[in-house]
């Protein structure tokens, strides 16, 4: 489509106008154009390798330059591209509802143009020559001919020099350059064809393959380690008449950080900011991640765009999603369904073949082993239906070390953590409870008494209600001395006093990302589960071993430690030189 004004009303329709506040802005405005530029070109001319250069100088305040493959810009529409309003992305309001491309305001280059020096150099299949144009402060010269042969070139200098008020709000200019860094890291993630090369300073900060593979995008952005432990997100059970698809990469567990920005998602390869969305994959990896701790992810969903809105933000970075909870469930859904499948419990490998009895109203999968030590998935298609890396039946031998239950299974040798499966079953089991209702409290047959500190007493009063949904009765007695009366079933095993006031310093020493019930239900799960050390009689052991079995999520305790091992057959075998 040729560039032209939209009309008045349809100019207005578009929410509020482009504000280029930081370089970051700039940057993002003029790498959207020149993925569209890319995408259009693709679309006339069979020609792949295509690559976006972005130079930055000073953070991004003094000089940025985003060079690209695409289509170019016809002669005489260059001066245009540069009015407010004018685009070739979008004629009619009913447009919008479909629109394909990142921009389609025809207000970025006319906003940049504004508060800087630009100087675009492009060239368009089929004209004679290439041309340029330079625009200072919103004022444009001649258009004039140019030797750029392929693409467009965009300069901008001296970004907000009439505007010295915005420019005492920039942050330093290695600060401006981290953000522009991962701006330009989530659109290599997003179009992982087209190769990136970001020069920050002189120095290369990130050269993206762009062949087309995500992981090897993965690998650039993160590292080849990280990235190798990613696994391909395994699609939750489409349900009937939904139009979402996911698709991406998802961290394992053993990789975390303590922010979010390792998450990235795109909405139709938009890259979008929405904090729901962002966690409902922390969320996730819940009782996997120790509190305070987030995964990495790259998740496209491709959603129709009759359900999306991506109209209601000035930077475009938000989406309005129709039917949101559903997208949220799928997306958790298909992120629980991969990591159960490449859950890297040592040496147990998770057949992506249901086996014959699997409990399909669940979905649920069965574990079986593989006869080498692969920690990897087979390289099978992913299974349609979900699998979770079940136990199979376990037979208990004894114990080491008061410490480890030693088991045989089908294939080989299981070492239990006997304290950490213990607080995995009593985590999901309180989970559940509260989930259904408050949970069970024990009335205990005389109260306890016991002498609580200044920090501790303010706790319990702050927390008096959530304390006693947990199933903790406390009262007040006076000069700092309480009375427990009652506890929830978990922590009645050992010393009940003590469970509890573990409880309390926990609390008080916990962090500020997880909520407070997360953190009372991993720490009375901790307190209430038997010890390491502790020697256990054979039906004790064998009660664990079989309720972990019917976990869905045995092989981690609720802060994400492995909780078992297995050693295969074919292993043993071989470190015995059997064969
Ligand atoms: P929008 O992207 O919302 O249309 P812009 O102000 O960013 O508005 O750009 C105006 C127009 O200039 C675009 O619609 C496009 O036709 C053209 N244009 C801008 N940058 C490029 C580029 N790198 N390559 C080709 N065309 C471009
Ligand atoms: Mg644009």
């Amino acid at each position: 489509m040729a560039i032209q004004r939209l009309a008045p009303e349809v100019a207005q329709l578009i929410a509020a106008g482009e504000v280029i506040t930081r370089p970051a802005d700039a940057v993002k405005e003029l790498v959207e154009n020149a993925i569209d530029a890319v995408s259009q070109q693709r679309l006339v001319a069979t020609d792949s390798n295509h690559r976006i250069d972005v130079e930055i100088a000073g953070g991004g305040a003094q000089l940025i330059r985003v060079t690209d493959t695409g289509c170019g810009l016809a002669r005489a529409e260059l001066a245009l591209a540069f009015e407010r309003h004018a685009t070739s992305k979008l004629a009619t309001i009913e447009d919008l509802a479909w629109v394909g491309t990142l921009g389609f305001r025809g207000e970025a280059l006319a906003s940049i143009a504004a508060v800087a020096q630009i100087e675009m150099h492009t060239y368009r299949e089929g004209e004679p020559t290439g041309a340029s144009l330079q625009v200072h402060a919103g004022a444009a010269g001649q258009v004039e001919t140019s030797a750029w042969s392929r693409g467009t070139s965009v300069r901008v200098a001296n970004l907000f020099y009439n505007l010295p008020v915005r420019q005492r709000f920039l942050r330093s200019a290695a600060s401006e350059a981290t953000y522009i860094a991962h701006l330009i890291c989530q659109y290599a993630l997003a179009y992982p064809e087209i190769q990136f090369v970001l020069n920050s300073e002189g120095r290369i900060a990130l050269r993206s393959p762009g062949d087309g593979d995500l992981t090897n995008a993965l690998a650039a952005v993160y590292g080849p380690s990280v990235a190798r432990q990613m696994r391909e997100l395994i699609p939750a059970r489409q349900l009937p008449g939904e139009g979402v698809a996911l698709d991406g990469y998802v961290g394992l567990p053993e990789n975390s950080w303590t922010n979010r920005s390792h998450i990235s998602l795109f909405v139709n390869r938009r890259w979008v900011q929405n904090r729901a969305l962002v966690f409902a994959v922390s969320e996730a990896y819940r009782d996997m991640l120790p509190p305070g701790r987030h995964p990495v992810a790259a998740i496209n969903l491709t959603i129709p765009s009759a359900d999306l809105d991506v109209n209601i933000h000035p930077g475009k970075a938000e989406v309005r999603l129709r039917r949101e909870r559903l997208v949220f469930a799928q997306l958790q859904q298909a992120i629980r369904n991969t990591l159960a499948a490449a859950r890297p419990v040592r040496n147990l490998s998770v057949s992506p073949q249901p086996l014959p009895g699997t409990d399909t109203l669940q979905q649920q999968g069965e574990l079986s082993l593989s006869p080498n030590e692969e920690v990897e998935l087979p390289a099978a298609a992913p299974p349609s239906t979900s699998t979770a890396a079940r136990l199979p039946l376990l037979r208990v031998i004894g114990q080491i070390a008061s410490t480890f239950i030693v088991a045989e299974g089908p294939n080989g040798l299981y070492l239990i953590d006997q304290h950490r499966a213990h607080e995995r079953l009593h985590y999901d089991r309180l989970r559940s409870s509260l989930a259904a209702s408050e949970i069970e409290s024990q009335q205990l047959l005389e109260p306890l008494t016991l002498d609580l500190e200044a920090d501790q007493q303010e706790l319990v009063q702050k927390h008096q209600n959530e304390l006693k949904h947990l199933g903790i009765v406390l009262e007040e007695f006076g000069d700092g001395a309480y009375l427990l009366r009652a506890v929830p079933p978990a922590l009645t095993t050992g010393d009940v006093l003590a469970n509890l006031t573990g409880l309390l310093d926990d609390l008080l020493a916990g962090s500020d990302s997880a909520s407070w019930q997360e953190q009372a239900l991993a720490s009375i799960a901790c307190h209430g589960s038997v010890r390491a050390g502790q020697t256990l009689s054979l039906p004790e052991m064998r009660a664990l071993v079989e309720q972990l079995e019917r976990s869905s999520i045995p092989q981690t305790c609720p802060h994400g430690a492995p909780t078992i091992m297995h050693f295969s057959q074919a292993q043993l075998e071989k470190e015995f030189m059997r064969r």
